[in-house]
């Protein structure tokens, strides 16, 4: 038997759905991917991948993907900043910690970033069926979905890549809709920089044409982030604070303006973020509530015919800065198990799973962590450990090669399954290789000295 030709139903044209249909395609797989949005690139504002991701997306096309890519992105931050809600600098770092992560860490505008990955999948001819959502899932011999549309797509095996309100979740899963508030929300906005706001004072370093910039800052119960790109052309920005408002999940949710001027006040901070809250127009603003799914115990159908994959199995907060990232490693370890079993896709997806489980679950419960130590540092933990306030960029996170630990895990865990090993899906899973205490943190002294050395 061989994985050629498999017949691969994706359901989510997000980046997990994109890079898995990628991935299969290029092992000569047949993947279709169903998506619901006709396009995706008017959506979103600012999104991040970091090299763990990253590095599956340098592989592509020769790295011709990456390139598009970079000149939509950030490529002149040198550093990332970190304030007090008043402005004191407390800790900065090299937005990129290796030389070779230029071409494996990315951030920029969601839309035009997610259309380069569209484009790539249609070179490679994987076929595209957008403006369409599922609303059936069959799980069975040969699982297939109906859409709204009626068409039906039956194939070998079927991808649920549809994201943090996943139907495959009731569906496939038989789980009830669990979100649970998380009790934040995010205002987000983006917006162009034009003539304008070059001569207002507070907004004049965000025009530099020579320097992107990432800037946070902290307050209790608040963070603000601010990203520059495009040569001083475009501004993103994001502030996360408390909400318990239910107004359910959407990224079109229209925010206001004065509301957002109320929690910037509150939090204390520099007229400077005020005023780029005050620039932005109201049509761009999105309120998003973050919503948290509970980790899953299986991201299988009863067949195994059908998997779960990116935020409908693990729905990040903003906060793991992962969100993006894991989905790709998901996209590619799935396409890698798929290869190597050769056709039998039970045995490619129990594998799949036990593969991606434990680091996906622990860096999924890293988002709470992070978000909680943003949000209760003191002035004076900060000023004792200034550290304590970055990025988290832990190397085992950030250095892992997903495509290459797939390909070093199928053959055990294969044998795991053909033997029906007994265990918790833990027990039966990789380790995560890492956990989110402050000694698994990148060493950013070290870190600086080997980037100047190599520079
Ligand atoms: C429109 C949009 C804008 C976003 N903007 C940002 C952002 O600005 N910053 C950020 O950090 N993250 C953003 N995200 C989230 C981020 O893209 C994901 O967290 C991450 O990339 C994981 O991707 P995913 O493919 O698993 O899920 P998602 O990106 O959520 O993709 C899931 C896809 O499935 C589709 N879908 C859902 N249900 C069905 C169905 N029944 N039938 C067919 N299709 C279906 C959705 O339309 C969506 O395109 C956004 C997501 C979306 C959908």
């Amino acid at each position: 038997m061989t994985s050629d030709g498999l017949r691969v139903v994706i359901v989510g044209g997000g980046f997990g759905g994109l890079c898995a249909a990628i991935e299969c395609r290029i092992r000569g797989m047949n993947p279709v991917v169903v998506e619901a949005y006709p396009t995706s690139t008017a959506y979103g504002d600012i999104i991040d991948f970091f090299p763990n991701g990253g590095r599956i997306i340098e592989k592509w096309d020769n790295g011709r993907v990456s390139r598009e890519l970079m000149s939509m992105c950030i490529n002149q931050g040198d550093r990332f900043e970190y304030y007090m809600a008043d402005g004191t600098l407390v800790w900065s770092e090299p937005w990129l910690l290796r030389k070779e992560h230029f071409w494996r860490q990315y951030a920029g505008h969601r839309g035009q970033m997610h259309q380069v990955f569209v484009d790539y999948a249609k070179r490679l001819g994987v076929e595209l069926r957008f403006g369409d959502s599922v609303a059936e899932y069959i799980d069975g011999e040969r699982p297939g979905v109906i859409t709204k549309k009626g068409t039906k797509y039956f194939g070998d095996v079927v991808i649920a890549a549809d994201g943090p309100r996943s139907k495959a979740r009731q569906q496939v899963l038989g789980l009830p809709d669990a979100k649970v508030n998380s009790g934040y929300a995010i205002y987000r906005a983006y917006y162009s920089l034009s003539e304008e706001h070059k001569r207002n004072p507070y907004l004049k370093e965000f025009c530099n044409p020579d320097r992107d910039l990432t800037m946070m800052w902290v307050a209790k119960d608040l963070h603000a982030i601010i990203y520059t790109w495009n040569k001083g052309r475009d501004l993103g920005w994001v502030l996360t604070h408390k909400d318990s408002a239910d107004i359910g999940e959407s990224w079109s949710f229209s925010g206001r303006i004065e509301d957002v001027l109320k929690c910037i006040d509150e939090g204390g901070f520099e007229q400077k973020l005020r005023e780029v809250v005050l620039a932005t127009p109201e049509s761009r603003l999105v309120d998003y509530k973050l919503v948290w799914r509970q980790p899953l115990t299986t991201w299988l159908s009863k067949s195994s015919k059908i998997a779960l994959i990116g935020d409908a199995a693990h729905c990040h907060l903003p906060t793991s800065a992962q969100g993006g990232s894991q989905a790709l490693e998901d996209g590619v370890a799935l396409a890698v198990a798929l290869q190597r079993a050769k056709g039998d896709v039970t045995l490619g997806l129990k594998v799949f799973e036990r593969i991606r489980f434990n680091r996906s679950h622990v860096i999924h419960m890293s988002s709470i962590q992070i978000r909680d130590g943003y949000h209760t540092l003191d002035e004076e933990t900060i000023k004792k450990h200034p550290e304590t306030i970055n990025l988290p960029r832990w190397t085992w996170v950030i250095e892992h090669d997903a495509e290459a630990n797939a390909e070093k895990h199928f053959d055990h865990l294969a044998q795991d399954v053909r033997n029906n090993r007994q265990g918790t899906i833990e027990e039966l899973s990789v380790p995560a290789e890492g956990d989110f205490s402050i000694a698994g943190r990148v060493d950013h002294a070290i870190m600086e000295k080997s980037l100047q050395a190599s520079l």
